[in-house]
Protein backbone atom coordinates (compact mmCIF):
# COMPACT_ATOMS: atom_id res chain seq x y z
CA UNK A 1 0.00 0.00 0.00
CA UNK A 2 1.42 3.13 -0.85
CA UNK A 3 0.44 6.64 1.48
CA UNK A 4 0.87 9.94 -0.43
CA UNK A 5 2.92 12.48 2.08
CA UNK A 6 0.51 15.08 3.35
CA UNK A 7 2.16 18.04 4.95
CA UNK A 8 -0.24 20.41 6.83
CA UNK A 9 0.44 23.67 8.22
CA UNK A 10 -1.23 24.37 11.52
CA UNK A 11 -1.82 28.47 11.73
CA UNK A 12 -3.11 28.34 15.10
CA UNK A 13 -4.05 32.17 16.24
CA UNK A 14 -2.00 33.74 13.89
CA UNK A 15 -2.86 35.71 10.48
CA UNK A 16 -5.85 37.98 10.58
CA UNK A 17 -7.85 37.70 6.84
CA UNK A 18 -4.60 40.67 5.40
CA UNK A 19 -1.76 38.30 6.47
CA UNK A 20 -3.38 34.83 5.50
CA UNK A 21 -3.72 36.41 2.37
CA UNK A 22 -0.44 37.66 1.62
CA UNK A 23 0.92 34.34 3.32
CA UNK A 24 -1.51 32.20 0.74
CA UNK A 25 0.22 33.92 -2.15
CA UNK A 26 3.18 33.32 -1.07
CA UNK A 27 2.47 29.84 -1.02
CA UNK A 28 0.91 29.83 -3.77
CA UNK A 29 3.92 31.10 -5.70
CA UNK A 30 6.18 29.12 -3.96
CA UNK A 31 4.40 25.47 -4.31
CA UNK A 32 2.61 25.44 -7.70
CA UNK A 33 4.96 23.02 -9.04
CA UNK A 34 4.68 20.63 -6.00
CA UNK A 35 2.31 17.80 -7.19
CA UNK A 36 3.65 14.89 -5.37
CA UNK A 37 2.72 15.90 -2.25
CA UNK A 38 -1.23 16.79 -0.62
CA UNK A 39 -0.76 19.99 1.14
CA UNK A 40 -3.16 21.54 3.60
CA UNK A 41 -3.18 24.78 5.64
CA UNK A 42 -5.32 25.52 8.68
CA UNK A 43 -5.97 29.73 9.19
CA UNK A 44 -7.83 30.63 11.76
CA UNK A 45 -11.88 30.82 11.30
CA UNK A 46 -12.30 34.42 10.76
CA UNK A 47 -9.42 34.31 7.15
CA UNK A 48 -10.95 30.82 6.06
CA UNK A 49 -12.63 32.58 3.08
CA UNK A 50 -9.56 34.48 2.11
CA UNK A 51 -7.79 32.01 1.80
CA UNK A 52 -9.78 29.13 0.08
CA UNK A 53 -10.36 32.11 -2.71
CA UNK A 54 -6.87 32.60 -2.76
CA UNK A 55 -5.83 29.14 -2.99
CA UNK A 56 -8.77 28.05 -5.29
CA UNK A 57 -7.57 25.49 -8.09
CA UNK A 58 -3.58 25.41 -6.94
CA UNK A 59 -4.12 21.49 -4.82
CA UNK A 60 -3.19 23.06 -1.63
CA UNK A 61 -6.38 22.26 0.88
CA UNK A 62 -7.68 24.41 3.24
CA UNK A 63 -8.64 23.59 6.87
CA UNK A 64 -10.19 23.97 10.04
CA UNK A 65 -8.34 23.97 13.19
CA UNK A 66 -11.19 23.09 15.33
CA UNK A 67 -15.28 22.32 14.85
CA UNK A 68 -18.45 21.63 17.25
CA UNK A 69 -19.86 18.42 17.10
CA UNK A 70 -23.37 19.85 17.20
CA UNK A 71 -25.26 20.70 13.85
CA UNK A 72 -26.87 23.98 15.46
CA UNK A 73 -28.13 25.90 17.84
CA UNK A 74 -27.39 28.23 21.58
CA UNK A 75 -23.64 27.20 21.13
CA UNK A 76 -21.78 30.40 21.56
CA UNK A 77 -18.80 30.99 19.93
CA UNK A 78 -19.03 27.73 18.39
CA UNK A 79 -18.46 26.41 14.63
CA UNK A 80 -20.29 23.84 13.07
CA UNK A 81 -18.34 20.99 10.72
CA UNK A 82 -21.64 22.06 7.52
CA UNK A 83 -20.37 25.62 8.04
CA UNK A 84 -16.80 24.59 7.64
CA UNK A 85 -17.76 22.55 4.90
CA UNK A 86 -19.67 25.33 3.22
CA UNK A 87 -16.71 27.93 3.55
CA UNK A 88 -14.97 25.61 1.42
CA UNK A 89 -12.86 23.86 3.89
CA UNK A 90 -11.51 19.89 3.01
CA UNK A 91 -9.98 18.89 6.23
CA UNK A 92 -10.48 19.79 9.80
CA UNK A 93 -7.76 19.56 12.95
CA UNK A 94 -9.75 17.56 16.33
CA UNK A 95 -7.99 17.06 19.44
CA UNK A 96 -4.92 19.71 18.60
CA UNK A 97 -3.29 19.08 22.14
CA UNK A 98 -3.66 23.02 22.87
CA UNK A 99 -7.53 22.25 22.22
CA UNK A 100 -7.57 19.42 25.24
CA UNK A 101 -4.76 21.04 27.74
CA UNK A 102 -6.31 24.79 27.61
CA UNK A 103 -9.62 24.59 26.58
CA UNK A 104 -10.60 20.85 28.44
CA UNK A 105 -11.28 19.11 25.43
CA UNK A 106 -11.61 15.29 26.54
CA UNK A 107 -11.15 12.24 24.30
CA UNK A 108 -15.23 11.88 23.89
CA UNK A 109 -15.16 15.31 22.75
CA UNK A 110 -12.64 14.59 20.31
CA UNK A 111 -14.94 11.19 19.09
CA UNK A 112 -18.03 13.73 18.90
CA UNK A 113 -15.94 16.02 16.94
CA UNK A 114 -14.59 13.15 14.42
CA UNK A 115 -17.86 11.84 13.62
CA UNK A 116 -19.79 15.27 12.88
CA UNK A 117 -16.83 16.40 10.39
CA UNK A 118 -17.32 12.83 8.36
CA UNK A 119 -20.97 13.33 8.51
CA UNK A 120 -20.22 16.53 6.78
CA UNK A 121 -17.83 15.63 4.35
CA UNK A 122 -14.91 16.84 6.09
CA UNK A 123 -11.53 15.22 6.28
CA UNK A 124 -10.21 14.85 10.00
CA UNK A 125 -7.19 15.38 11.42
CA UNK A 126 -6.79 13.67 14.97
CA UNK A 127 -4.19 15.02 16.77
CA UNK A 128 -2.78 12.52 19.68
CA UNK A 129 0.44 12.66 21.79
CA UNK A 130 1.56 12.04 25.56
CA UNK A 131 3.15 14.60 27.71
CA UNK A 132 7.08 14.85 29.02
CA UNK A 133 5.86 13.16 31.91
CA UNK A 134 4.06 10.31 30.26
CA UNK A 135 7.26 9.64 27.69
CA UNK A 136 9.69 9.50 30.79
CA UNK A 137 7.59 7.23 32.83
CA UNK A 138 7.79 4.73 29.94
CA UNK A 139 3.79 5.10 29.06
CA UNK A 140 3.98 7.14 25.49
CA UNK A 141 2.76 4.05 23.33
CA UNK A 142 -0.09 3.74 26.63
CA UNK A 143 -1.17 7.12 26.03
CA UNK A 144 -1.57 7.09 22.22
CA UNK A 145 -3.28 3.66 22.35
CA UNK A 146 -5.97 4.56 24.74
CA UNK A 147 -6.55 7.81 23.53
CA UNK A 148 -7.09 6.10 19.99
CA UNK A 149 -9.30 3.56 21.52
CA UNK A 150 -11.90 6.43 22.43
CA UNK A 151 -10.66 8.90 20.14
CA UNK A 152 -11.60 6.51 16.77
CA UNK A 153 -14.50 4.99 18.65
CA UNK A 154 -17.60 3.70 16.24
CA UNK A 155 -15.11 4.73 13.14
CA UNK A 156 -16.50 2.19 10.68
CA UNK A 157 -14.40 0.55 7.77
CA UNK A 158 -15.92 2.93 5.20
CA UNK A 159 -14.90 5.82 7.68
CA UNK A 160 -11.32 5.06 8.93
CA UNK A 161 -9.68 5.50 5.03
CA UNK A 162 -11.03 9.06 5.44
CA UNK A 163 -8.88 9.68 8.81
CA UNK A 164 -5.47 11.12 8.97
CA UNK A 165 -3.69 10.76 12.65
CA UNK A 166 -1.16 13.15 13.79
CA UNK A 167 0.88 12.14 16.44
CA UNK A 168 2.42 14.99 18.38
CA UNK A 169 4.38 14.26 21.30
CA UNK A 170 3.10 17.42 23.65
CA UNK A 171 6.37 17.84 24.53
CA UNK A 172 7.68 18.45 21.49
CA UNK A 173 4.90 21.13 20.24
CA UNK A 174 6.21 24.94 19.46
CA UNK A 175 9.14 23.78 21.55
CA UNK A 176 11.95 23.34 19.19
CA UNK A 177 12.23 19.35 20.99
CA UNK A 178 11.61 17.15 17.84
CA UNK A 179 10.82 13.27 18.94
CA UNK A 180 13.73 11.81 17.05
CA UNK A 181 12.94 9.75 14.06
CA UNK A 182 13.30 6.45 15.79
CA UNK A 183 11.38 7.58 18.44
CA UNK A 184 8.84 8.69 16.09
CA UNK A 185 8.72 5.89 13.87
CA UNK A 186 8.15 4.16 17.37
CA UNK A 187 4.58 5.29 18.30
CA UNK A 188 3.57 5.88 14.50
CA UNK A 189 4.43 1.76 14.20
CA UNK A 190 2.64 1.42 17.80
CA UNK A 191 -0.33 3.26 16.00
CA UNK A 192 -0.68 1.58 12.51
CA UNK A 193 -0.40 -1.80 14.66
CA UNK A 194 -3.25 -0.91 17.18
CA UNK A 195 -5.15 0.28 13.99
CA UNK A 196 -4.44 -3.40 12.61
CA UNK A 197 -5.98 -5.16 14.96
CA UNK A 198 -8.99 -3.14 15.07
CA UNK A 199 -9.46 -3.24 11.58
CA UNK A 200 -8.22 -5.26 8.68
CA UNK A 201 -3.90 -4.70 7.67
CA UNK A 202 -5.30 -3.19 4.80
CA UNK A 203 -7.02 -0.51 6.11
CA UNK A 204 -4.07 -0.19 9.02
CA UNK A 205 -2.03 0.29 6.02
CA UNK A 206 -4.23 3.11 4.29
CA UNK A 207 -4.43 5.32 7.20
CA UNK A 208 -1.73 8.42 7.09
CA UNK A 209 -0.06 8.65 10.03
CA UNK A 210 1.59 12.58 10.45
CA UNK A 211 4.17 13.59 12.92
CA UNK A 212 3.89 17.04 14.57
CA UNK A 213 6.14 19.05 17.07
CA UNK A 214 8.57 21.43 16.31
CA UNK A 215 9.17 20.23 12.62
CA UNK A 216 11.47 22.30 9.96
CA UNK A 217 12.98 22.31 6.98
CA UNK A 218 16.21 20.83 8.56
CA UNK A 219 14.74 17.78 10.73
CA UNK A 220 11.69 17.34 8.21
CA UNK A 221 13.68 14.63 5.79
CA UNK A 222 15.03 12.60 7.95
CA UNK A 223 11.62 12.04 10.05
CA UNK A 224 9.76 11.62 6.48
CA UNK A 225 12.34 8.46 5.22
CA UNK A 226 10.64 6.98 8.45
CA UNK A 227 8.04 3.66 6.82
CA UNK A 228 5.26 4.58 8.96
CA UNK A 229 5.73 8.54 9.11
CA UNK A 230 3.73 9.74 6.20
CA UNK A 231 3.74 13.63 6.73
CA UNK A 232 3.95 16.43 9.29
CA UNK A 233 1.62 18.51 10.70
CA UNK A 234 3.71 21.72 11.29
CA UNK A 235 3.28 24.95 13.60
CA UNK A 236 5.40 27.41 13.83
CA UNK A 237 7.30 26.64 10.48
CA UNK A 238 4.04 26.93 8.84
CA UNK A 239 4.07 30.80 9.10
CA UNK A 240 6.51 31.20 6.38
CA UNK A 241 5.96 30.27 2.80
CA UNK A 242 9.39 29.58 2.10
CA UNK A 243 9.75 27.44 5.38
CA UNK A 244 6.86 25.35 4.73
CA UNK A 245 7.94 25.14 0.76
CA UNK A 246 10.96 23.42 2.08
CA UNK A 247 9.38 20.93 4.49
CA UNK A 248 6.91 20.25 1.48
CA UNK A 249 9.56 19.54 -0.82
CA UNK A 250 11.70 17.23 0.93
CA UNK A 251 8.48 15.30 2.04
CA UNK A 252 8.15 14.83 -2.56
CA UNK A 253 11.67 14.38 -2.52
CA UNK A 254 10.87 10.63 -0.50
CA UNK A 255 9.56 8.12 -2.19
CA UNK A 256 5.60 7.35 -0.86
CA UNK A 257 5.87 5.35 1.81
CA UNK A 258 5.23 1.00 1.77
C1 LIG B 1 1.29 22.04 15.97
O1 LIG B 1 0.78 23.11 16.26
O2 LIG B 1 0.56 21.09 15.66
C2 LIG B 1 2.74 21.93 16.00
C3 LIG B 1 3.28 20.77 15.79
O3 LIG B 1 3.46 23.08 16.29
P1 LIG B 1 5.05 23.28 16.11
O4 LIG B 1 5.42 22.77 14.73
O5 LIG B 1 5.26 24.76 16.23
O6 LIG B 1 5.72 22.50 17.17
Amino acid sequence: MSRRKFIAGNWKMHMGPGRADTLAQDLRRELLDLQAVDLAVAPPFISIPEVVARLRHTGIHVAAQNLHWEPRGAFTGEITAEMLRDSGCTYVIIGHSERRRLFGETDPDVNRKLHAALRAGLLPIVCIGESLEQRESGKATEVVTTQLETDLAGITDDHLPLVTIAYEPIWAIGTGRTASPPQAQEIHAAIRSWLRQHYSSGLAAAVRILYGGSVNHANAGNLLRRPDIDGALVGGASLKASSFAAIARAAGSGLPNH
